[in-house]
């Protein structure tokens, strides 16, 4: 079924005794791509579902995925006011599924993703982001490390506060439709500091992935 950037599935899995898990997994791909869909799935060393994917899943066996799901966290190209995401760890996910649509579309509205991850090893779609933004003079992408940065990084260093949320923000004026998705104090934060710098709340959207993600 064709779905919308920011929407998710929830992903069941049934062991031989009848015992089952069920987790929600965003999509990562784009509404264009037909037929398929990507998930990004995080391991989380203690975690029961997202360890298994990881360890365990091979190609060919069967898990059962329900949805697309959600209509509030979700971006369409035709929303043509400028774009700022904002996203922590694999809450990065549904935002790479709003960025991919906006390419595929030609969309030219402005877009700013501001992506805090601990460090450069845990950035997921490092590569892809670069030549995204490469390609497009519409598209700004900025990195924080929280605990650790390479000798040569030019990035930010810190969780995300008021001071990096404005330098990212303004310049998008203040009709931006933002959306955060990440754990759940950095989603709380980050909503909470934009309303101080001035964005109303009816244009911030938020999804929450896990308790709190450290
Ligand atoms: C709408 C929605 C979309 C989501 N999309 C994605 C996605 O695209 N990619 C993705 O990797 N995850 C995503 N998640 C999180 C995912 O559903 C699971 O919570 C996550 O994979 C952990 O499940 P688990 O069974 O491995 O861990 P569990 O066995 O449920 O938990 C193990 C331990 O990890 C902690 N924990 C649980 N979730 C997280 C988390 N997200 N971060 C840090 N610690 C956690 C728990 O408190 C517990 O201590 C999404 C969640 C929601 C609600």
């Amino acid at each position: 079924m064709r779905h919308r950037a920011g929407q998710h599935y929830d992903i069941r899995l049934t062991a031989e005794d009848g015992y089952q898990a069920q987790r929600s997994y965003s999509i990562a791909s784009e509404p264009e791509r037909e037929g398929e869909l990507d998930i990004t799935v995080e391991r989380i060393n203690d975690g029961e579902v997202s360890t298994y994917m990881h360890d365990v899943l091979v190609p060919g066996d069967h898990i059962e995925a329900r949805g697309p799901i959600g209509g509030y966290f979700v971006w369409e190209a035709a929303m043509d006011e400028p774009l700022l995401l904002i996203a922590g760890g694999s809450g990065v996910v549904p935002l790479m599924s709003m960025i991919r649509h906006r390419a595929a579309a030609g969309a030219k509205n402005p877009a700013s993703l501001l992506y805090s991850s601990r460090g450069f090893e845990e950035i997921i779609y490092y590569q892809e982001l670069e030549k995204l933004r490469a390609a497009d003079q519409g598209l700004q992408v900025f990195h924080s490390l929280t605990r650790s940065q390479p000798p040569d990084w030019k990035g930010y260093a810190r969780r995300i506060d008021p001071d990096m949320l404005k330098e990212v923000a303004e310049p998008l004026g203040r009709s931006v439709q933002a959306y955060v998705c990440g754990p759940t104090l950095l989603v709380e934060a980050v909503a909470n500091t934009l309303l101080t710098i001035g964005i109303k709340s009816d244009r911030i959207r938020t999804e929450r992935f896990g308790p709190t993600g450290g």
